[in-house]
């Protein structure tokens, strides 16, 4: 939008400079929030759901971080079912056993609907996977996974179904796109889900997905807008104002996270601790449930709520929800790390343990 040549930026400098109105005089940095349902006729957008120049900005930020052409929807879970609209009546989804919680059920509901078959594998299990892709419809992989922090060896399973002719998206909202880019790998699509590390202040929710392809954009863009799924304009405004600050703040939480890693593999209350290594999630896993419960009811600093991505370091007992998978431990706590001092963190985490 602004004319500059993204391609040769480093993503630090995109995040910034990218998705700006035109350079004129008298014109704003920021492109404006405006509330209207309609536009006059004959211009480029006439009704609000078509999408605006507004959400224009943000996809174009987040396209060019991943490498793709994006598109914003009002929630993460909104951008999944679009992906999953698609899916032909009776077909077949390969998908993570045990990952986000919310989109694992929603295909359960489609599958017991008969809308769609759903063969679920484990995604650390590259040869399952695998082996699963061939004649399947979608491949729908999360890496690592909320809220086990699992790896999937992305790169083989992408290839695979790249071969087989089988489309393939990547949940990329634990990593964020500045430090995994799954269409670089091989993925037709990538979902996020914007209302985390994106947005990253916990005051909104929006979604993207990003297509390789130009063209699967301009369809979904035209479904977007039979669907009824995009976001307002409060919201979009505020997801790029947030994401401005994404690089700094994925840093700062990651060194924090990096920083109570070995805090917390050396307390003796901690069972496992399970980090991939890089990013602000951190789980671990106590002795029993109502332990784990003690701990998030009694930090002071931390909050005790669900949700993950933003600049205030959160935390909860993922069992609590009915609809988690079972195969995440009674005792497992989620630490989604923030941006705070890492010396105030652990003391009030050390002391909640
Ligand atoms: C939160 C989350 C979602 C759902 O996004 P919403 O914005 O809450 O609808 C999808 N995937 C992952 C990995 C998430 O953490």
């Amino acid at each position: 939008m602004t004319g500059a040549n993204h391609e040769s930026f480093s993503p630090h400098t995109t995040i910034v400079a990218a998705g700006r109105p035109p350079r004129r005089p008298g014109g704003p940095l920021n492109p404006p929030i405006e509330l209207a349902s309609n536009f006059h006729a004959g211009g480029d957008v006439e009704y609000y759901r078509e999408g605006t120049a507004l959400h224009k900005s943000l996809e174009e930020v987040i396209g060019l971080l991943e490498g793709g052409t994006a598109l914003v929807y009002a929630s993460g879970i909104a951008a999944a079912n679009a992906l999953l609209d698609r899916v032909p009546t009776g077909g077949t989804v390969v998908a993570p056993r045990v990952a986000y919680a919310g989109i694992a059920g929603r295909m359960r509901e489609l599958h017991e609907a008969k809308r769609i078959d759903v063969t679920w594998v484990d995604v650390t299990d590259t040869a399952a996977v695998v082996a699963a892709i061939p004649g399947a419809d979608l491949v729908w992989l999360e890496s690592p996974t909320n809220p086990m922090l699992q790896v999937c060896e992305l790169d083989r399973c992408l290839r695979t179904a790249r071969e087989a002719g089988v489309p393939s998206v990547v949940d990329n909202t634990f990593a964020t796109p500045l430090r995994q880019r799954p269409l670089e790998l091989g993925a037709d699509y990538v979902l996020h889900s914007a209302t985390k590390s994106l947005a990253g202040h916990s005051d909104l929710l929006m979604g993207a997905v990003v297509c390789a392809s130009a063209k699967e954009a301009a369809d979904l863009a035209y479904r977007r807008n039979h669907l009824g799924n995009t976001p307002g304009a409060l919201e979009t405004y505020l997801a790029l104002r947030g994401i401005r600050t994404l690089a700094v703040r994925v840093d700062r939480a990651e060194s924090n996270a990096q920083a109570l890693v070995p805090l917390l593999e050396s307390h003796p209350s901690v069972l496992t601790v399970r980090y991939p290594g890089f990013g602000s999630m951190i789980s671990i896993d106590l002795s029993d449930a109502a332990t784990a419960d003690a701990v998030c009811e009694n930090v002071q600093l931390w909050t005790y709520a669900t949700s993950l991505g933003g600049v205030e370091s959160l935390l909860e007992r993922r069992r609590r929800w009915a609809g988690e998978s079972l195969d995440v431990p009674e005792g497992l706590i989620r630490l989604s790390v923030g941006i705070e001092d890492v010396d105030d963190l652990w003391a009030d985490l050390s002391n909640a343990l």
